[in-house]
């Protein structure tokens, strides 16, 4: 069993991207700015903004935080979007998700140009994907494929099972691993809570993609010997040994499934950091479409 190791393979591809963005500013060029919207004080949502500016500056990236009370309008976020749309010196923005319930999340994806959607959630980026056509492809989804890239797995022709048909995993997941690329060439099942007999569908998947959100919810009788195991889900649960009073967990009971695994990615160190060091990517991206 070998271990998809995300927290490394992030740092590799931070460091690439440190050293583009060194070469541009010794040659006077602009270096990529992303914006981040966070709306209230939600822990986890805190975490993952924390996460992303660290990034940027590991990375060599400017980096601008906006904070907003959780009883913030929606015409004022809308606003905010806005001036960042048109704001020259950003080259991408996201507005970390959940939002408040009196905010629509759909009408907040819709109003981001979706050339500085870094998050790639906009319709437009999102049908490009699907036709693949360049586009911004959304953290998580583009982080697993890297992850799979990185580490060398071949994916041609092999069964592929996802558990979760969330916009912004399962599904777009579902549809890169069925392209024609590499990684790609999958025959994908995408798996949710209307699945029959999903220990049968998920023991025929040479990959096994776990999106589900629900803590050791892949036992060792769901998998196949051999299998590889990406593990998506990170879930906060108590735990009064560690000094903030909870740990992530994942999707899969790792103890018992990792024996069985040729390949499977721990949880905190696997796909986390990944969808961060994607973010990284897109936000270098968005400011080199623009010939800056
Ligand atoms: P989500 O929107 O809550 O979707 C969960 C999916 O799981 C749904 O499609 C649901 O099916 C399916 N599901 C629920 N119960 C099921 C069951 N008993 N059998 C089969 N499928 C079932 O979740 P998400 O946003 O994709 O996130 C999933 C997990 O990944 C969460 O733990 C989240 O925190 C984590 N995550 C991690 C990262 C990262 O960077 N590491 C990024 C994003 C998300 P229905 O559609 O039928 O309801």
């Amino acid at each position: 069993m070998e271990i998809l190791n995300g927290k490394e393979t992030a740092k590799s591809i931070k460091e690439e991207i440190a050293q583009a963005v060194k070469k541009r500013k010794a040659e006077g060029k602009k270096i990529p700015h992303l914006a981040a919207i966070l709306v209230g004080m939600d822990g986890g949502s805190m975490t993952y903004i924390n996460n992303k500016l660290k990034s940027c500056e590991e990375c060599g990236f400017e980096s601008t935080l906006m904070r907003y009370d959780d009883s913030v309008t929606e015409e004022v976020l809308l606003n905010k979007i806005q001036t960042l749309n048109e704001d020259k010196s950003i080259d991408g923005f996201i507005v970390q998700l959940p939002l408040p319930p009196h905010i629509d999340e759909m009408k907040v994806t819709l109003a981001i140009d979706p050339m500085k959607d870094v998050d790639g959630f906009h319709p437009m980026n999102l049908g490009k994907m699907a036709l693949n056509l360049p586009c911004f492809i959304s953290a998580t989804p583009s982080g697993i494929i890297e992850l799979l890239k990185r580490n060398k797995i071949e994916t041609a022709g092999k069964n592929c099972v996802i558990i979760g048909r969330s916009n912004i995993v399962g599904m777009p997941l579902s549809i890169l691993l069925s392209q024609n690329a590499d990684p790609g060439n999958c025959t994908v099942t995408l798996a949710h809570s209307q699945t029959q007999n999903l220990a049968e569908v998920t023991r025929t998947a040479d990959i096994l993609i776990a999106a589900v959100g629900q803590p050791g919810f892949v036992t060792a009788d769901m998998v196949k010997e051999g299998a590889i195991v990406v593990d998506v889900g990170t879930t906060r649960v108590e735990d009064s040994s560690k000094t903030a009073g909870w740990r992530l967990a994942g999707d899969v009971k790792f103890d018992e499934v990792a024996p069985k695994c040729a390949y499977i990615s721990p949880v905190p160190g696997g796909v986390g950091p990944m969808t961060v060091a994607s973010l990284m990517i897109n936000t270098l991206k968005a400011m080199e479409l623009k010939g800056k």
